[in-house]
């Protein structure tokens, strides 16, 4: 059973999603060579704590965390680090989720620290636009696979891999709720797509071969042959004419004036 979500709630998960955005947005502004993803975690819980929030991964089936930090081969669960500073050409994947008045959100985003080669780009730049491809596919009367079907195709027309161990889900009141959102697939399958459902879709890439392994620590998933990997996420849900993403990031107006825009 999927939620479909009244509009009061929808603006509730907006403002859930609001936060993380803008909370992802401070910490990708932040990284910069010689810090540590611990770093970035001890701002990124202040900053939910701040706004009367609660960090959704600290805690969660024993997690440590406010965020999950992946560097490089680490795909996704990443533990953030206080010993292991990020050197330039690394790239990392910063995946935060919250809760705010009841409702979670959830959002990542991976970035180059300093200098990255044109391929490490590429990689990040064909992740991102797949999402933006599964959004296309958020519309009232579609299929949950003609989301995944939409990333695979973007991705492996660019020559890299999707991931398969993990997938995007539906989210709400709890942080991980029906569907399960598989990043690969035939299209015209599993349930339809109906207003008020809210989805966090999340392209997880490799640059290599996909299999993944997770580490000892229980946690931190890495491309089995070392490959790069990145991993965008944003939360949409299914509107009257088409998506709502709730993590997209709102040009303030005066921003917007100032630009002259
Ligand atoms: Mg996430
Ligand atoms: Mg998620």
């Amino acid at each position: 059973m999927i939620a479909c979500r009244s509009a009061a709630d929808i603006a509730r998960m907006r403002a859930a999603n609001q936060l993380v955005s803008q909370v992802l947005e401070a910490l990708e502004r932040a990284v910069v060579p010689g810090m540590t993803t611990g770093d970035l975690d001890e701002m990124a819980e202040r900053l939910v704590r701040d706004a009367g929030a609660v960090p959704a991964f600290k805690g969660y089936r024993g997690f440590p965390a406010t965020l999950c930090t992946s560097v490089n081969a680490e795909v996704v669960h990443g533990i953030p680090s206080r010993v292991r500073p990020l050197v330039d050409g690394d790239i990392v994947s910063i995946d935060i989720g919250a809760k705010l008045d009841g409702f979670y959100g959830d959002s990542a985003v991976t970035v180059p620290v300093g200098t990255v080669p044109a391929r490490t780009q590429e990689l990040l730049r064909v992740t991102r636009e797949s999402l933006e491809k599964a959004i296309a596919q958020v519309k009232v009367g579609g299929r949950v696979s003609d989301i995944g079907h939409a990333v695979q195709q973007w991705v492996e027309a660019h020559g890299f891999s999707v991931v398969r161990e993990f997938v995007g889900h539906g989210i709400g009141q709890q942080l991980h709720e029906e569907p399960q959102i598989p990043n690969y697939g035939t299209p015209g399958r599993g349930a339809r797509l109906a207003e008020g459902m809210v989805l966090a879709i999340e392209p997880m890439v490799a640059m290599g071969r996909p299999d993944v392994k997770v580490l000892r620590d229980g946690w931190t998933a890495v491309t089995k042959d070392g490959s790069l990997a990145a991993h965008f996420e944003h939360t949409v849900a299914v509107g009257a004419d088409g998506p709502l993403v709730l993590t997209a990031r709102e040009v303030p107006v005066s921003a917007g004036a100032a630009a002259g825009r």
